[in-house]
């Protein structure tokens, strides 16, 4: 560990190098422990609606008089958060309109302001914490490699006047560091708020059956338990989106973390059945009909992902109910390909405030969803936020009361009892 947490220890966990281990029993919804980020950055699109530097989310944040487009809860929050946003304030103003690095260098300028911070106060504190992450660099494909150079152009040209820069390999390495350990800050509908580098949580392995879950409290992550541990037994959280088969979570391990899953899950697949469930017909539909369909929908959840930067939102949702379309002919409508693209299509409906159109997506995605995904799922906790914000915003207000109850119960194991989201939820509820 980084410092020593109560509770827990470092291990060699077999096959898979460090680990985490509990010391003690956990209960359900008991908090491991709490991990401040070692460096956090806020997206640009939520510039505005949180505080940059403890992300706290309300109305009438103030604005950075220099370059008035960093937004603070107040002066304090600005002094803090200085060290951190010197680095882009001025730049910002003179590079204006050209002014555009990806989030990744963004972090990753922070964290090279923070590792010189560190080594210029005292011997005996923590330094280099990030150092003993693990890196991946002969690994790493074609693409991300193109896309850590032009990540590292934009570190030079952007931040140069703020930061001594490593070397070129030392750069590559740290990039391919904080691409495997890097964590995504999301808020409570999952969406994008940012990223951050929390050092001990990346100490934690993957399994398809997690232990524990992450959270955000601001800046902070939270590691709960989500199943009963006993002293000995690994934390372990999962890495990845947890709806689709072991075939498809394995691709994104290795693609994303170069590594194969051995959980029980895995082994077992007992949910790989449900998940690629096939509409049921007097004459069973043939293998190759349906192996012909499987791989019609991966290709199509990854031209998506592609097509959603360059498509209109009407365009994106017939693309969305044109997939729909087509494998419903053979899949069911709780196969998680077909999830996948009515989650989009529900995306597109909020974006394009068809409140009713989203509706009827998120009603069908709701109940294979509490079946495919474990126990408190954070996924399953926002479909019902976001359906119960829906049937709010509508004026029904008795379904809303229900799916807002029926995400507390998963939040209140995931987030704890006093998180703000909880807080938030208790006040909109009491107010209908
Ligand atoms: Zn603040
Ligand atoms: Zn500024
Ligand atoms: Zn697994």
């Amino acid at each position: 560990m980084t410092g020593s947490i109560a509770g827990l220890e470092r291990f060699d966990s077999p096959g898979k190098g460090r680990g985490l281990r509990v010391t003690r029993p956990f209960k359900v919804g008991e908090l491991l422990f709490s991990s401040p980020a070692y460096a956090h950055v806020l997206s640009l699109k939520e510039r505005g609606c949180y505080c940059e530097f403890c992300f706290t989310r309300k109305e009438g944040l103030a604005r950075c008089g220099k370059c008035k487009k960093a937004f603070y809860c107040n002066v304090k929050c600005q002094k803090g958060d200085w060290s951190m946003h010197k680095l882009e304030c001025s730049a910002m103003t003179a590079f204006g309109e050209n002014w555009g690095p990806s989030e990744m260098s963004r972090l990753m300028a922070r964290i090279l302001a923070k590792k010189k911070s560190q080594k210029e106060r005292s011997a005996s504190e923590k330094i280099l914490l990030i150092g003993e992450m693990q890196s991946h660099v002969e690994d790493v494909d074609n693409e991300r490699r193109e896309m850590n150079e032009v990540d590292i152009a934009a570190l030079h040209r952007f931040y140069s006047k703020h930061l001594e820069m490593p070397d070129h390999k030392d750069l590559l390495t740290l990039f391919s560091q904080v691409a495997c350990n890097g964590f995504t800050i999301e808020d409570d509908e999952l969406s994008h708020m940012g990223t951050a580098v929390y050092p001990d949580v990346a100490l934690i392995n993957h399994s398809c059956l997690p232990s524990v879950i992450v959270t955000y409290n601001g800046t902070a992550a939270e590691v709960r338990a989500v199943q009963d541990m006993k002293p000995g037994d690994e934390v372990l959280i999962s890495y990845i989106d947890l709806l689709y088969p072991t075939e498809d979570r394995n691709d994104r391990l290795r693609e994303s973390y170069y590594f194969t899953c051995d959980c029980q899950e895995c082994k077992s697949k007992s949910k790989d059945g449900a998940k690629l469930k096939v509409r049921k017909q007097s004459d069973p539909i043939e293998q190759e009909v349906v192996s012909n369909m499987m791989r019609y929908a991966r290709k199509t959840i990854r031209e998506f992902r592609a097509l959603k930067h360059v498509k209109t939102p009407s365009e994106l949702l017939d693309v969305c109910e044109h997939s729909l379309e087509k494998m419903g002919g053979v899949f069911d409508d709780s196969n998680v390909y077909m999830l996948h693209m009515m989650y989009q299509a529900m995306g597109i409906c909020i974006h394009m405030q068809d409140a009713g159109g989203a509706v009827a997506y998120g009603e069908k995605i709701l109940k294979p969803y509490t079946q495919l995904y474990p126990p408190y799922s954070l996924n399953v906790a926002s479909m019902y936020l976001k359906l119960g914000r829906l049937y709010m915003g509508l004026d029904r207000h008795s379904m809303g009361i229900s799916a807002f109850k029926k995400a507390m119960a998963i939040m209140e194991v995931a987030h704890g009892k006093d998180h703000v989201y909880l807080a938030d939820l208790r006040k909109d509820m009491a107010q209908k």
